[in-house]
């Protein structure tokens, strides 16, 4: 009988987050990341709807990483009755929980949408007891025809590619893919003999600038703030942007090429996830290893301040300027960030510095964009603050990267499935991919299910 292989897109497609894949194969139903929708809010109502597929009938969940786009829905699936496995590689089962944790906590404070049902410490315990750390490139036999490995995928700490092989082909599911070289990460491997490939497309449309440079307009940001006397705010990702930015900080301070400041690390999440990236140091890439035989404390340094009450966050202010402030959430949708927003945007003197990615219709994207005047926690705020972008430490491929990961495969590459972006980015990519590399590209919609030829 011939093989095949059914994947259905439920989550993942028109859309940044949400990363969502049903894969059937060999008689074993799979799933590949269960994601929150997020945009404009921490989580999407539509993120309560339920499944397109019986949770119960799910034997293996494979977590790409430990972004909440790709695992905060976990819990959910818990609650509607999955019991199968969940594999990940080692540092993202280490970071799993303090992400669950922390979505959690913000999501308890949406009450009317009983959330709270979903996300309990009883669901998180059992998601837990599921999970199954593994080695990358280590062999995972799920049946005598089908084993699976995890590649790195260079994204953040623990992230992966998760490589199918059935029966011969292989079929290669991307997760996100990073912006390598990264400060601390490995590069994302490369891959040459993939059939079937499911990829990202963030940055399908657009293309960062220089890496080599962004450690330079990092230095020259925070020096010309320092000379306004201004406070730098800096709206950051808690897993991997944070410890980036700590890693290139550290740098910075101990080769004397900024002045000494107070700079604050004002996010407990972020705080929490450090102490989890120094449990896997082993993970980092040659040029942190090296860093580290001479300085132990690769995100520690003089002037750093972590904030993790509340109440030591709200002193900040008091704290006379120059200094240097970074704080959660990256996309200005929450956290803490938003409070020092509403005080620093309406001075000139202040700084507010985006480096990574700000969804479609985000309070981040808007001032990214140029608004005069941003709504932030009910409040109209006027925005005189001095912006500067960094797209250099961007965690994503940008659209030239992703064309060339592609064409390390070209010869084996049967079909390409473009997946995770907006409508535009992935429409792009896919166009790119068909024009330039003569690939047989689609970006297919929600619910659409295909099957392959094994
Ligand atoms: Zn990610």
């Amino acid at each position: 009988m011939e093989k095949t292989a059914k994947i259905t897109f439920c989550g993942g497609t028109g859309s940044v987050t949400g990363a969502n894949f049903l894969l059937e194969i060999d008689g074993k139903k799979i799933l590949v990341d269960c994601g929150l929708t997020q945009g404009v809010k921490v989580a999407d109502d539509i993120n309560w709807d339920s499944f397109s597929y019986d949770p119960k009938e799910i034997n293996i969940l494979f977590v790409t990483h430990a972004h909440v786009d790709h695992l905060g829905r976990i819990p959910k699936l818990i609650n509607e009755g999955f019991r199968g496995k969940i594999f990940s590689t080692l540092p993202t089962k280490g970071l799993a929980l303090p992400m669950l944790e922390d979505t959690m906590s913000i999501l308890s404070k949406n009450t009317d949408l009983g959330l709270e049902k979903i996300f309990t410490e009883e669901n998180i315990k059992l998601t837990l007891s599921l999970w199954q750390g593994f080695e990358y490139h280590q062999k995972i036999q799920i049946t005598e025809n089908l084993e699976v490995y995890f590649l790195n995928a260079g994204h953040i700490l623990g992230s992966a590619m998760v490589k199918f092989i059935y029966n011969g082909k292989k079929i290669l599911f991307t997760g996100d893919l990073g912006n390598t070289p990264s400060p601390i990460l490995p590069d994302t491997e490369k891959i040459t003999d993939i059939d079937y490939l499911i990829m990202e497309s963030v940055y399908g449309d657009r293309n960062h600038e220089s890496r080599d440079d962004r450690r330079k307009f990092l230095e020259e940001t925070i020096e010309d703030n320092y000379k306004r006397r201004g406070t730098l705010i800096i709206p950051t990702f808690s897993l991997e942007r944070s410890q980036e930015l700590l890693f290139e900080l550290n740098a910075l301070v101990e080769n004397n090429r900024i002045p000494v400041m107070p700079i604050f690390l004002d996010s407990p999440l972020a705080i929490r996830l450090t102490e989890v990236f120094k449990q896997f140091k082993n993970y980092f890439n040659e040029n942190a290893q090296r860093a580290m035989s001479h300085d132990k404390h690769l995100f520690d340094f003089p002037g750093l301040h972590s904030t993790l009450k509340s109440e030591e966050s709200r002193m900040i202010r008091n704290v006379p300027n120059p200094k240097i402030v970074i704080a959660g959430s990256g996309m200005s949708t929450g956290g803490r960030v938003v409070h020092h927003e509403r005080h620093y945007l309406p001075d000139p003197n202040n700084t507010l510095l985006l480096t990574g990615y700000q969804a479609a219709g985000s309070p981040g994207r808007l001032i990214q964009e140029g608004i005069k005047t941003v709504r932030i926690t009910g409040e109209d705020v006027i925005i005189r603050a001095h912006l500067v972008t960094i797209t250099g430490y961007s965690g994503h491929k940008d659209s030239d990267g992703l064309l060339s990961f592609v064409e390390d495969t070209q010869d084996t590459l049967k079909k390409v499935f473009v997946v995770m972006g907006e409508p535009k980015s992935a429409m792009f990519l896919t166009q790119k991919l068909r024009d330039n590399l003569g690939i047989e590209a689609y970006a297919p919609e929600q619910g659409t299910s295909i099957t392959l030829a094994c």
